[in-house]
């Protein structure tokens, strides 16, 4: 299981780094939170909500806890 989980973290890594990463990253702006509250399908589900992003930044405020709501 532990070897699993570190496969998935090194690909979700190296898809980040090759497609994300631009000397910062630009799924969150390098804010560490990606907020798409208000987002719809196109058949109209709201599916928006404040995430940790994936990148260093994300991963390290998932880590120590911080409030997402806050
Ligand atoms: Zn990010």
């Amino acid at each position: 299981m532990k070897k699993r989980i570190r496969e998935i973290h090194y690909i979700v890594t190296q898809y980040w780094l090759e497609y994300y990463a631009d000397g910062a990253c630009t799924l969150c702006g390098n804010s560490g939170i990606i907020d798409t509250r208000g987002t719809k399908t196109l058949v109209g589900w709201d599916v928006g909500r404040v995430n940790y992003c994936i990148c260093p930044n994300g991963q390290i405020m998932r880590k120590a806890g911080f409030d997402l709501n806050a």
